[in-house]
């Protein structure tokens, strides 16, 4: 699959919590798994001598600590919405997109984005 480098790495940023600028620590790596190809990002890592609390510049596009990008999690919600299963979800995103997801992950990602739709039977059963 396509690999895409992308970083986000900067000098200082304003802590989420309180507004403190808060300069680079250091840089972290992650893998993120979008439609049909993979980011390889390069963020920074800063502190926050007020809270005394890391914080990672974040990544447009996904959750923090998400390994998918929030285009993946919308796809699979369109497809909830349209009335598949998650287990037909998780095995066309592998024959479409080379991509496992397990389909206990789209369960969650629905519960957190429309939990009505979550828990009805749309999702379980069809
Ligand atoms: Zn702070």
């Amino acid at each position: 699959m396509r690999r895409v480098k992308v970083e986000v790495i900067k000098k200082v940023i304003n802590c989420p919590k309180c507004g403190t600028p808060s300069k680079k620590h250091s840089i972290g790596k992650r893998t993120i798994k979008d439609l049909g190809y993979i980011q390889e990002v390069r963020y920074s890592k800063h502190y926050c001598p007020e809270c005394k609390v890391f914080i990672t510049a974040p990544v447009d596009g996904t959750n923090k600590n998400s390994r998918y990008s929030n285009k993946v999690r919308d796809k699979c919600y369109e497809l909830v919405k349209d009335g598949y299963t998650y287990e037909k979800i998780s095995n066309a995103m592998v024959s479409v997109y080379e991509m496992r997801i397990p389909s206990s992950t789209i369960h969650n990602w629905i519960t957190d984005m429309d939990f009505e739709l979550a828990t009805t039977e749309l999702g379980t059963e069809k």
